[in-house]
């Protein structure tokens, strides 16, 4: 891969954990889940848990520094060299200051930012027919990607749920913050030169060979 430290960007529901997934499998690309990470910190009952649990619950982005202080560090503890995607960060203009920052004060900087293109309606009836997987977090839809045996991982065993903040009322905030304060990203990583599109709306095997030719084409740089 040419461009090694991505952002995936993109609505919630647009399929950025699961390609995400799918290109680490093809690559030595790490993926990270803010999501995940949260996700994570909440079970575990961390400060940081604490502290974002009410916001994920509802569908309201998590306060910049909270969100910001644990990617970084997350990042900072990676093997110099790692190639990474960044999946659900950043999610706001200062988070994106601050991660280039915090790159450029160790002498990294993003490859690529790839855009996922989603309609609403299409975004509420996925994330509707999401399930996750309690252990490993592997995404399923009821639809397009069901587990081979109902309610089972297919991966891992562990047992299929709905992530509370995947119900229609919840779905309509996280769309609202991603709009009002994710949104203008767009424009801004346009601006910066590292803004690629990909229309989301396909099948997942359309949507990865696309990611893959743009991780695959060369830097600027
Ligand atoms: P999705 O991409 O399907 O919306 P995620 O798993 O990425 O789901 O995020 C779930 C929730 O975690 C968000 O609704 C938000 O509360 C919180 N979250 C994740 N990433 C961020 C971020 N970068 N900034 C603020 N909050 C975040």
């Amino acid at each position: 891969m040419n461009r090694r430290r991505v952002i995936f960007l993109g609505p919630p529901g647009s399929g950025k954990g699961t390609q995400a997934r799918k290109i680490a499998e093809k690559s030595s690309l790490l993926p990270i889940s803010s999501g995940e990470t949260l996700r994570r910190e909440i079970r575990e009952q961390s400060e940081v848990g604490r502290l974002a649990a009410n916001f994920v619950e509802s569908g309201l982005l998590v306060p910049d520094d909270i969100i910001t202080g644990v990617m970084i560090a997350g990042i900072k503890k990676l093997p110099s060299g790692t190639g990474f995607i960044l999946d659900g960060f950043p999610r706001t203009v200062p988070q994106a200051d601050a991660l280039q920052g915090g790159l450029a004060a160790m002498s990294m900087s993003i490859d690529a930012v790839v855009d996922f293109e989603l309609d609403d309606a299409e975004i509420v009836k996925r994330i509707v027919n999401r399930r996750v997987c309690t252990k490993c977090e592997e995404p399923y839809n009821l639809e397009s990607r069901p587990p081979k045996v109902a309610g089972v991982c297919d991966i891992c065993g562990g047992a299929l749920t709905q992530r509370v903040d995947d119900r229609e009322d919840v779905i309509m905030t996280r769309l609202g913050a991603y709009r009002a304060q994710t949104a203008p990203l767009v424009a801004h990583f346009a601006r910066q030169g590292l803004l690629c599109s990909v229309r989301a709306n396909r099948p997942a095997h359309e949507v990865e060979a696309d990611i893959l030719a743009i991780l695959e084409s060369p830097t600027s740089k």
